[in-house]
């Protein structure tokens, strides 16, 4: 499995940006490395023209419905029309700032993986959860939301369908704190264990699970190397083509 280095560009790089950003993009001089992309979904299709081949794209954010009156939103066809194939789920700032619940989570799970696009399922604790010593209940909470529903459980075991987990502790996201890589190591022991318990060896694709938090240049190499960290998700840093390359050269 190659290591996954993805950007989240948060509500960053309007479609002008983006496509200077993408034509900035070197990657003839990588190690074997998946990148992925998370622009704003105005800029997805500015972004897919301008990066090289073999990078892919996500969006950040969709609804459950295919359409309808939701103003605002995008639906997972739009996604795919646009050219991107991953969509990030649950990110901290959609539940902590936007009051996602695990339950809307768990519908965008599903729309998302019948429309087969690859989910990035964000979970992580508080600095308030952490001190009361709630980091396992909570991430397993958050991920339980979305492996209990039987059509989700089928679509990932039986089905085989690919899903990428986050672990992303939400003091640690934006702040200039990063986890140790041995609290990230503790972390994705912990997800791991429970993707097993629940998915079972039958599930034909292994879900990797990336470290996100204050993630730069500088600690990507430490956090990569820890055991059972199968890539980062970036965002501050992922915002510079330069730094986020070099996220992507620091893979052992
Ligand atoms: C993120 O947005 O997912 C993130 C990890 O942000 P930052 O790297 O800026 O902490």
């Amino acid at each position: 499995m190659r290591p996954i280095i993805a950007g989240n560009w948060k509500m960053h790089h309007g479609p002008e940006e983006a496509a200077r950003f993408g034509e900035a993009l070197g990657i003839a001089d990588l190690p074997p490395v998946e990148l992925v992309l998370f622009p704003p979904a105005i800029s997805l299709a500015a972004l897919r023209k301008a990066v090289p081949e073999g990078v892919a794209l996500g969006c950040q954010n969709v609804h459950w419905e295919d359409r309808g009156a939701f103003t605002g939103e995008t639906s997972v066809e739009m996604v795919r029309g646009a050219g991107a194939e991953f969509v990030l789920v649950g990110h901290s700032e959609r539940r902590h700032v936007f009051g996602e619940t695990d339950d809307q989570v768990a519908k965008k799970m599903a729309a998302v993986l019948r429309a087969d696009l690859v989910p990035v399922l964000c979970v992580g604790e508080t600095l308030g959860e952490r001190r009361d010593g709630r980091l396992e209940e909570v991430l397993l909470r958050q991920l339980d939301a979305v492996l209990d529903p039987p059509e989700l459980r089928s679509l990932l075991r039986d089905g085989g369908q690919r899903m990428v987990l986050a672990y992303e502790p939400v003091w640690a996201i934006g702040t200039g704190e990063t986890a140790t890589p041995a609290d990230a190591t503790e972390a994705h022991g912990i997800l791991a264990r429970r993707l097993l318990e629940r998915l079972g060896k039958e599930g034909t694709n292994p879900v990797p699970i990336l470290y996100g938090g204050s993630v730069k240049p500088g600690n990507a190499g430490e956090l990569m190397g820890a055991d059972r960290v199968d890539g980062v998700l970036v965002g501050g840093a992922s915002l510079d083509s330069k730094s986020f390359l070099a996220i992507a050269r620091s893979v052992a």
